[in-house]
């Protein structure tokens, strides 16, 4: 297949590798990131586009998409597939969708989870939004650069799903590190602590899978230093499209507000910038009520 490749970052770049190593012609284009092996470099975002069967933008927000998609969609060829895994607000993806589908495009909201990790692997799970046709098309696609797509639905449910999951991620590690933080001032063991609750009610992916304390479950971003693993400053972002959405929607989601809140303080005046998003520990550790 010819693949326009448009956003070769610490996603984009290892899913157009990915895509090349599968054999497919990829043609991708950046404003800065360098051009993985094997992907030819194209001029422009429209250059890329044109002839290609399926174009897949992987880009920071809305608005790039947005700007990306006015470019791209006149050059690409009507019956064409328009994949964007970028995560961005379900405003922006419906309105470029339904942009898409007025020049004969398919396209498909596909945001990702899995990580910079996922991406390498190729183990990156898809979210999608769009008709069956566009799902179908990009589904060889969803096939090499991850290990599960589900179809969600129309245009921006792909988001939709997205930013809920990453609503209950944040508020789960939250959940999960203040209650360590109290347990420490409980003179509770960590270990103890983890040995109850991973396997009783208060289990969850973030305590049993991706424990924010050091030394205790399973290896996890704690266990060193908390370099991310998923960056605290990427988890704002999704709480921020959590709330814009629950805001459009007029949907009454207090714990996702919070979260956002306490994830805006973190990143922009604490330390929490560049730090995994389970650095939240820590950060409880050092203080009392009080602060
Ligand atoms: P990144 O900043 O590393 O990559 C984005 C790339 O887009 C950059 O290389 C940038 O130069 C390029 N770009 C920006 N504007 C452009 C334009 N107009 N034309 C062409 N290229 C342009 O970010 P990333 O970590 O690869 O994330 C990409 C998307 O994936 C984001 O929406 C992010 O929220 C989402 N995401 C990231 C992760 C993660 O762990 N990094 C996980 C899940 C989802």
């Amino acid at each position: 297949m010819q693949i326009g490749f448009i956003g070769l970052g610490n996603m984009g770049g290892p899913m157009a590798a990915n895509l090349v190593q599968a054999g497919h012609h990829v043609t991708g284009f950046d404003l800065a990131a360098p051009m993985p092996q094997g992907v030819t470099a194209a001029s422009s975002a429209a250059e890329a586009a044109e002839r290609a069967d399926v174009v897949i933008t992987m880009l920071p927000n809305g608005a790039i998409l947005r700007a990306v998609a006015q470019e791209i969609i006149p050059a690409m060829a009507e019956g064409a597939g328009f994949v964007d895994c970028s995560t961005v607000d379900v405003e922006s993806a419906r309105a470029v969708a339904s942009q898409a589908e007025e020049a004969g495009l398919l396209p498909v909201d596909a945001p990702v989870s899995g990580g910079v990790g996922g991406a390498a692997a190729g183990t990156l799970t898809f979210m999608a939004g769009g008709s069956e046709q566009a799902f179908n098309k990009a589904q060889p696609l969803f096939e090499i650069m991850g290990q599960k797509a589900v179809h969600c639905g129309g245009a921006g449910n792909g988001q939709a799903a997205k930013i809920c999951n990453n609503m209950i991620l944040g508020i789960t590690m939250i959940g999960t590190c203040e209650a360590f933080a109290l347990a420490d001032k409980l003179g509770l063991d960590r270990q103890a602590m983890f040995d109850v609750v991973s396997t009783s009610s208060g289990y969850s992916w973030t305590m049993n899978a991706y424990c924010p304390a050091p030394g205790v479950g399973p290896q996890s971003p704690a266990d060193n230093g908390y370099q991310p693993g998923f960056a605290a400053d990427l988890m704002l972002k999704d709480l921020r499209l959590s709330q814009q959405a629950a805001e459009a929607a007029d949907a009454d989601t207090p714990m996702g507000a919070a979260a956002r809140d306490l994830y805006a303080r973190f990143v922009e005046a604490e330390d929490g910038a560049g730090k995994d998003f389970s650095a939240m520990l820590p950060r409880f550790e050092k203080r009392g009520r009080g602060a």
